[in-house]
């Protein structure tokens, strides 16, 4: 017979692990399924894995390094008596109560784990450009959110890459940093919204590079420059850089609940009220996979703190 739990947690970022925290320290014994290594991080625990310094995080006035950070909140689930898993998620079934949960083979007749209460805390990808230098240079002068890096880059050249309003917004910010910032766009107009796109046209610091791709990002463990391809002619140059900005989207990962859980229009989940619940009474979901906007450390860990709370008190209205 599967372990039935009170809490299951899938996904261990800020959000994942607030949620831990919080309904460890409520006598729930979570479980939080955390992931696996992947092509991009050798240790689950969400963006932050792939970061170097985050500053913006309160409470760490001389800054943190992402890693160290997460660390600190899986630490403190566990001094809670959170439980953790350190395998991925295969499938859930969540048509009906308590809800089923597999890990490994999601085609075995029984599933892993039973719960009355899923914490969905899977989290949002950066679309990267797929090059191999990338794995390499993120978070050595490669990254994918201004908010979180820009500072490190007072007077330098800056690339952005990508012609949304992410890209647009991430170039807007970096001039307050940068000796100058480039947005280097695959094609000849702009997908960003006309307001965007006027206030970045107007703005002295940045410069549009058209028609152009990045074929490769230079440096051994620092970014010195972008190899940039004109699509059209095909000339190739070398344009030095301290810092690449690649903000062509983001992708939620909702693989496991297509069909299961709403979506918006944008393939985030769906949450109700501004509360963590979701359209399926029990299942909650918090951080990024349903963020579209915020999409930052803090907003995720808040919210991963409403999903617990969503949950205990939905718990307890169930009579357990
Ligand atoms: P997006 O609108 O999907 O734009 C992605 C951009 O990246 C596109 O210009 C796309 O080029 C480019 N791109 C995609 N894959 C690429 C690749 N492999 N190589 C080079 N370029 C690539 O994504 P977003 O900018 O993150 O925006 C997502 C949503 O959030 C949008 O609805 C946006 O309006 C909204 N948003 C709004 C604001 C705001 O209003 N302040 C700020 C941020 C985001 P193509 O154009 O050629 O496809």
């Amino acid at each position: 017979m599967p372990d039935l739990r009170n809490v299951v947690i899938i996904g261990s970022g800020p959000a994942g692990l607030t949620a831990a925290i919080y309904s460890a320290r409520a006598d729930l014994e979570p479980l939080m399924i955390e992931g696996e290594p992947s092509s991009t991080s050798d240790q689950p625990g969400g963006q932050l894995m792939l970061t170097t310094e985050v500053e913006n995080f309160p409470g760490f006035p001389d800054g943190i390094m992402g890693p160290e950070l997460m660390g600190s909140f899986r630490d403190q689930a566990l001094r809670f008596g959170a439980e953790i898993q350190t395998a991925k998620v295969s499938r859930v079934d969540l048509s009906e109560r308590p809800f089923k949960v597999w890990v490994g083979d999601p085609d075995a007749a029984e599933p892993t784990y039973l719960a009355r209460t899923v914490i969905v805390a899977t989290g949002a990808s950066a679309l990267m450009l797929g090059l191999e230098s990338e794995r390499r240079l993120l978070g050595h002068g490669l990254s994918t959110c201004a908010t979180c890096d820009g500072f490190f880059f007072r007077n330098q050249d800056i690339v952005v890459v990508g012609g949304g309003d992410s890209a647009l917004e991430e170039a807007m910010f970096l001039t307050r940093f940068g000796k100058s910032v480039t947005v280097v766009h695959r094609r000849k107009e702009l997908r960003a919204s006309k307001i965007m796109q006027d206030r970045a046209f107007a703005n002295d610091k940045i410069t549009f590079l058209w028609d152009t791709v990045v074929d490769d990002i230079i440096g051994e463990d620092r970014v010195e420059a972008v190899r940039l391809r004109n699509v059209l002619t095909d000339e190739v140059v070398d344009r030095p850089a301290a810092g690449v900005f690649v903000a062509i989207g983001h992708r939620p990962n909702t693989d496991l609940f297509v069909g299961q859980l709403p979506l918006k229009e944008n393939g985030y989940l769906l949450t109700q009220d501004g509360t963590s619940r979701t359209a399926v009474e029990g299942v909650f979901a918090c951080g990024d996979v349903q963020d579209d906007w915020y999409r930052q450390a803090i907003t995720a860990a808040g919210s991963g703190c409403m999903a617990a709370i969503d949950a205990e008190r939905w718990l307890e209205s169930q009579g357990h």
